[in-house]
This record gives C-alpha cells, sequence and structure tokens, in this order.
C-alpha cells in the first residue's frame, strides 16, 4: 500500500496518521442504539459509516474487536438528568414489560441493519448485563474524590473533576460557558450544580426498571454503560470510539471525565463522529411530520417518495457522501443514487463477459492507488465510487471496441472490484440479478457460440438470423477485433 490510513480525530480536530495501541489489532467501540422505538435513517447512516470504519481496517488486514452497545435502560427522556427511562415509558404507554420493548426494537434494529448489508459487531453487550460492572466504577469515582452521594444517587462532581482535568475538550466546551448555559432544575435535582450528571439514580416507587446498590435500589446513568462495557471489552485505552454528532455533548465528555476519574488516562486515542442526516432539506423530527422510517423507503410505504428504493440504494446513497459532511436525503437525491449503483453494477457485471485484447489500456496501477489514497483520507468513500466508476468507463469502452483489456487486466480489475464494492463499501447486487444466477447471460453467450459456428461455416443466413433475432428482443451485438461484445437495453 502506498500511502497510509488518516483519520480525522474529534479530539484534537485534525487528520492523524492512524497508529493502533497493539500492532495489528484495533479496539472499536460505537455508541448503539437505545432501544424504545424503530431504528431511524439518521443513526442508520452512523452505523453504515461506522460498518466502513470496520470493514476498510479488515481489508488493511487489522484484527478488529468491534464493540457497540446495546442501551436497554438509563437513557432518560433529556439529558439533564430528570424525565422517564425511555424505555420504561414506552414499556407503561403499551402496557407491557419493559424487556418486551427491549426485544421488539432490538429485533428491529438488527434486522433493518442486516437489510443495509452492515456486519455485525464482534460483542453487542447490554446496559442491564453490566450493572455491577458500572457499580464498580461508581465506587472508584467516589473513591477518587470526584463524586458525591445525596439522597441515595450518586453525581459526577464536574467542577471538582476541572480542578485538575479539562472537561469539554472533546466538544470544545469549557466549563465557565456551562455554568453560565446549563438552567438549574429548581427543586427537580439533587444535583449541586447543574452541569454535573448522574451515575446512580435512586429509582421512585413506580420505577420498574431497578436494581440493588450501595447507596439505594436504582439504575446508573447513560453515560456511565459506554465507559463500563468498552472498558470491560477493549481495555483502559483503546483505538477508537464512535458514534454520532449529537453525543458528543454531553455524552461521549462525560465519558472521558468517568474514565479519566478512575484511571487518569485518555482513554481513547481516536474520535470520529459521523454526520447527520436532513430529509427535503430539514431536520428530520416525528413532531412535524418531516420523518421516514428505513423500511417505509425499502417498501415504498409512506407518502414522500412516488416509489420504494432498495436497502443498497439507501447505503449507495448514504457512502457517495462523506461521513463528516451533512447529507440530505430527498427523492431526486435517491433516484440519481439508483441510476448510478445500476451503472455500477451494470459495468461489474459485463466485466466477466468481455473479450480479452492483446493489450491492456487502462492505467490499474495508478487507478488502485487513487482508490487507496481515498480510503486512507479518512474513510472517503464518494471520492472512491469516483473511482470506480472510472473503472466502469472503462469497461463501457472495451465493449464498445473503444479501448482493449488483456487477461492480466480483466483478473487484476475483477478482483479489485469485487473488494471495493463488496467487501470495502459492503454493497450488494441488484436483487433480480442474484435470483437469475446469470442466467440470461449464459445464455446469450451460448447464441454468440452458434453465431460464431455458424460464420466459421460460411452460413450467414444463419448467423444474421441469430443478430437480428437478438436485436429484436433488445439484446445489441458489437463485433470487434477481440470477439463479440453485447448489451442488454
Ligand atoms: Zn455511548
Amino acid at each position: 500500500m502506498d500511502s497510509q490510513l488518516h483519520v480525522y480525530n474529534s479530539l484534537s480536530g485534525k487528520k492523524e496518521p492512524f497508529t493502533p495501541i497493539t500492532p495489528g489489532y484495533v479496539g472499536m467501540y460505537v455508541c448503539g442504539p437505545t432501544v424504545y422505538s424503530n431504528v431511524h435513517l439518521g443513526n442508520c447512516r452512523t452505523f453504515i459509516s461506522f460498518d466502513i470504519v470496520y470493514r476498510y481496517l479488515r481489508y488493511l488486514d487489522y484484527k478488529v474487536r468491534y464493540v457497540r452497545n446495546i442501551t436497554d435502560a438509563g437513557h432518560l427522556e433529556n439529558d439533564e438528568d430528570v424525565g422517564e427511562d425511555r424505555i420504561a415509558k414506552k414499556a407503561r404507554l403499551e402496557k407491557i414489560e419493559p424487556m418486551e420493548v427491549v426485544q421488539r426494537y432490538t429485533v428491529d434494529f438488527h434486522n433493518t441493519l442486516a437489510l443495509l448489508n452492515n456486519l455485525p459487531p464482534s460483542i453487542e453487550p447490554t446496559a442491564t448485563g453490566h450493572i455491577i460492572e458500572q457499580i464498580e466504577i461508581i465506587k472508584k469515582i467516589l473513591d477518587a474524590g470526584f463524586a458525591y452521594e445525596v439522597n441515595g444517587s450518586v453525581y459526577f462532581d464536574v467542577l471538582r473533576f476541572n480542578k485538575d482535568h479539562q472537561y469539554g475538550k472533546l466538544s470544545g466546551r469549557n466549563v465557565e460557558d456551562l455554568i453560565h448555559n446549563t438552567r438549574s432544575l429548581e427543586g427537580q435535582s439533587d444535583k449541586k450544580n447543574p452541569q454535573d450528571f448522574a451515575l446512580w439514580k435512586k429509582a421512585e416507587p413506580q420505577h420498574i426498571m431497578r436494581w440493588p446498590a450501595p447507596w439505594s435500589d436504582g439504575f446508573p446513568g447513560w453515560h456511565l454503560e459506554c465507559t463500563a462495557m468498552s472498558t470491560k471489552y477493549l481495555g483502559e485505552q483503546f483505538d477508537i470510539h464512535g458514534g454520532g454528532m449529537d453525543l458528543k455533548f454531553p455524552h461521549h465528555e462525560c465519558e472521558i471525565a468517568q474514565a479519566e476519574a478512575t484511571t487518569k488516562k485518555s482513554p481513547v486515542n481516536y474520535w470520529i463522529h459521523a454526520n447527520m442526516l436532513t430529509l427535503n432539506g430539514k431536520k428530520m423530527a416525528k413532531s412535524t411530520g418531516n420523518n421516514i422510517l428505513p423500511n417505509e423507503i425499502f417498501t415504498g410505504d409512506n407518502t414522500l417518495f412516488s416509489k420504494s428504493y432498495a436497502p443498497s440504494i439507501v447505503r449507495f446513497f448514504i457512502l457517495q457522501a462523506h461521513y463528516r459532511s451533512i447529507l440530505d436525503i430527498s427523492e431526486k437525491a435517491l433516484a440519481a443514487s439508483e441510476k448510478g449503483y445500476h451503472r455500477l453494477m451494470d459495468a461489474y457485471q459485463l466485466l466477466d463477459r468481455l473479450p480479452i485484447g492483446e493489450t491492456g489500456d487502462f492505467d490499474q496501477q495508478q487507478w488502485l492507488k487513487l482508490c487507496h489514497q481515498a480510503m486512507n483520507d479518512d474513510f472517503n468513500t464518494p471520492v472512491l465510487i469516483a473511482h470506480l466508476f472510472d473503472a466502469a468507463k472503462y469497461i463501457n469502452s472495451v465493449k464498445n471496441g473503444l479501448q482493449s483489456m488483456d487477461a492480466k487486466q480483466k483478473k487484476s480489475l475483477t478482483k479489485y472490484l469485487n473488494a471495493f464494492l463488496f467487501d470495502v463499501l459492503g454493497l450488494e447486487l441488484p436483487t433480480q440479478e442474484k435470483g437469475s444466477d446469470g442466467k440470461l447471460e449464459q445464455t446469450i453467450d451460448l447464441l454468440l457460440n452458434l453465431r460464431e459456428e455458424a460464420r466459421l461455416n460460411k452460413d450467414f443466413d444463419l448467423s444474421d438470423n441469430i443478430r437480428d433475432r437478438l436485436q429484436d428482443i433488445g439484446v445489441q451485438l458489437k463485433d470487434t477485433p477481440e470477439g463479440t461484445a453485447y448489451t442488454i437495453e
């Protein structure tokens, strides 16, 4: 490989060369969903972005441990540690058990990500499965003097922490601004200061999701689970932590504080954040109706778009933008992606049938270098896709007899298109093609062989007849010095 992977690190605000802690191995933690509703499209974009990171690191031969959690307790309705637990609220409204809510939406999440061809993580731990680990971390933070207990709840003391650490360094905030901008919650909280955050909350009598702890029967704070699970499976310091841009503050800031308070070490070397997805130029929100679920796009069961779009098209659309830029989804943009996706897949499928020439007219070394450079430049999928379109253009010009491809080139182009299209970008062939198993192409090849035999036997009536009849059904033949190529209309 002729260039090195560089990753944009949200902590430094710069692209940095990627060097893992242990050569050859990468530990990556990504904040997973809170499973109280169907996974939304913006989340899908985030998880596709990290699927690309995971896939490309594997392509580079790293052994990657990818941990992505399921939040099934502790995530309250708002960031000020007040309000109901999101899962408990849904369970109350639907009169079902909280774990039924968790089960239903975990299944939805897995199904949707599988349709989008995301690889499953190596470990998918749950918050409720790691209550003991979370209690242990709270004890350590209390022992270190960075937390306090009030009425059975435990809070992280941000001002105390900020005396000898820097709270806010990831999101670029300073504590003085936070003090001014955080609204105080009169009577609603036991916190010493409004910017403090909950590590353990005492459960109200009606709160059904509760566990025993030294301070009270209660539940852990949302930020704590990610510290507990990332540390347990990846160690006190690991390579990559990812999530949506909206998690930078307060969630990830609190994770850093919790980890530094107990280990005195910076927990993560590279923080990666995926940007948001808007719909028709506006923020997606259920309350305004500017909202669409992934499944509503796949089935066409929605009022926003005129037809359905397959998961592969949605994935391709998402990868045509860099993960750090805001992406707007609209019917026009999806339709353009659908065209591009088919152009690329048609060229890929044509490659196998191209005639072999004497020379290779494509600078494949240079092309491969550019493809790697794109991905090494902070996983730049839109630039990689532009290079794949260059390869498609070459394939089409060989088909049209304008350029030539030799056997060696055909073999290596097939190898690298397979690698980039399917392993790195995680695209899939269009479904109807998958079902037909290439039988159409085999049938046409058979007819072309019969026509070639007829020509060798000087039976030009038969050979012309085959050509004309194929043309009648929309298969255009083109005779070139290297053999016969064809296109299907
Ligand atoms: Zn998290």
